[in-house]
């Protein structure tokens, strides 16, 4: 996408192709721009700095094809999305605002930025080290003997690289679930790194990988009742774009009930994982003694069971399904369907990029595809009145309207409705391997990938545009990166697969 003044759209076919559909005006406008073979705009070396738009500019996004994902306000083949002060201001065709930047997103899809439930992001330093392991493995190699390694500035770096590998694919928002808290200056570490990269971040705040047995014998931790300190310090406005929650621990179930009882103290929701034998009835017991309530997420809860599914669906908590890690580590079963058949819609997350990709076109397509298969699965074996096979759309809300309801910010982003926050992407179409873009929703979850991400708004900032992160200096950041990574795998005495 090219930024220009206002007047000057570069849209060959102006806005007398508005009542065709839409995507004819991408294929005009390909060709009128000449050469067959031209150097793509998006092209430029990642090493070069992208200066940052004049902020607090109103920025006008002109005939794109909308998917606000709003009911109310509906989908459009072709529209503009004005935001201002940070906000959507309105959405719909032929907007004029004088006085706003202009970007063409006359080949583009523009829709709501992807929302990732759980990440732990400070393994951003480890990515794709274990690609094909076990659960068990990732439990030996990156929790008890990485993990206890780590100082606070690889925290920081890790967390860092995190965000800005998550902006770059197109997620606006994410829950960073933090169990790196090895001191107060790790948290600390974190949640800076999470500021400085300006994604819009919940910070979960989770108990220590210092590779104890039990982590309370470390006097440096003070998990739970840090997040004490932590409102406090860096979380007194739910109006920012960090907020907080507790990564609970697991068990044993006393501990989780003291735990949740810390953070329904200071207001702040609740992120666990349900997975394997040892968790086995512990929803179960929580939900014995009330404390199921609306602000718990559940992940993975692979092996749960039914009647634990039924009393989370009757509190109200909602659910992270990371189906990539999940049918990989072998925590079991992406529990899609149990969590439909409550009439509920899961919202979708990542986990761990020692293992799985940062992007949620992944997440997307993996849940369409295992869904479908477990319903055929179930037609051959010849069961009649089966549920509804997902849509592309559905999984689209997922990574977007499910995940801010869970993430507690739908108030505020998943839709590209005024007055939220302005979080939006744009989705080049004028790629060969979209080419003809015959569906928006099909192109997103069959055709795309991040590097269809070309715009990233967060907030009404420019995170992301013309392909490139805006104002990140990659060496730099590599740099600092590099020495984490060799730093803390050298002192834990892990060796790297390097080919
Ligand atoms: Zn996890």
């Amino acid at each position: 996408m090219t930024w220009m003044g206002h007047g000057d759209l570069g849209c060959a076919c102006g806005s007398t192709h508005v009542s065709r559909r839409g995507f004819l005006c991408t294929g005009a406008a390909a060709v009128a721009a000449a050469p067959v073979v031209v150097a793509s705009p998006a092209a430029n070396a990642q090493t070069q700095p992208t200066p940052a738009p004049a902020p607090g500019r109103p920025i006008l996004i002109k005939n794109g094809c909308v998917l606000s994902l709003d009911p109310a306000m509906g989908d459009f083949e072709r529209a503009d999305v004005l935001v201002s002060g940070g906000k959507i201001a309105a959405v719909g065709p032929n907007l004029t605002a004088p006085d706003a930047e202009v970007i063409d997103a006359s080949r583009a899809i523009v829709m709501p930025g992807f929302i990732d439930t759980h990440r732990h992001m400070w393994e951003g330093i480890l990515r794709n080290i274990i690609p094909d392991s076990s659960l068990g493995d990732y439990f030996k190699i990156v929790q008890r003997q990485l993990g206890p390694h780590y100082r606070p500035e690889d925290v920081y770096a890790a967390n860092l690289v995190s965000a800005l590998g998550a902006m770059e694919a197109g997620v606006t928002t994410i829950l960073d679930w933090s169990h790196i808290q090895n001191s107060p200056e790790h948290t600390d570490a974190a949640i800076k790194a999470l500021a400085d990269s300006g994604i819009r971040a919940v910070f979960a705040y989770g108990n220590p990988a210092n590779g104890l047995a039990d982590f309370r014998d470390d006097p440096r931790q003070k998990y739970p009742e840090d997040i004490r300190r932590l409102r406090k310090q860096y979380f007194s406005s739910d109006d920012q774009l960090l907020t907080l929650a507790l990564a609970s621990l697991s068990n044993p179930p006393d501990r989780v009930a003291d735990a949740w009882s810390v953070a329904r103290d200071v207001g702040a929701p609740i992120t666990i994982h349900i997975v394997g034998t040892a968790m086995s009835g512990l929803v179960q017991k929580l939900g014995e003694k009330g404390l199921l309530k609306p602000d718990t997420t559940y992940i993975h809860c692979c092996t749960m069971t039914d009647t634990e599914f039924k009393m989370i669906a009757d509190s109200g908590g909602t659910f992270s399904i990371a189906g990539y890690v999940e049918m990989i580590m072998g925590h079991g079963t992406p529990p899609v369907q149990q969590v439909l058949d409550l009439g509920l819609r899961p919202s979708l997350s990542i986990d761990v990029e020692t293992t799985v990709p940062g992007d949620l076109f992944t997440q997307m397509r993996t849940i369409l595809a295992l869904q479908h298969n477990n319903i055929w699965m179930r037609s051959q074996a010849g069961e009649k009145n089966l549920p509804k096979m997902l849509t592309a759309r559905d999984v689209i809300e997922f990574a977007t309207v499910e995940g801010a309801r869970a993430n507690h910010l739908d108030r505020k982003v998943g839709t590209l409705t005024p007055g939220k926050d302005a979080d939006l992407i744009l989705l080049r179409t004028d790629r060969f391997g979209v080419t003809p873009m015959n569906s928006a929703t099909g192109a997103i979850v069959t055709s795309m990938n991040p590097a269809n991400v070309d715009t990233v708004l967060i907030a009404g900032k420019v995170m992301k545009r013309n392909g490139q992160m805006v104002g990140v200096d990659y060496d730099k950041i590599a740099k600092l990166v590099d020495a984490s990574r060799d730093y803390t795998m050298s002192n834990a005495k892990y060796e790297r697969v390097k080919l």
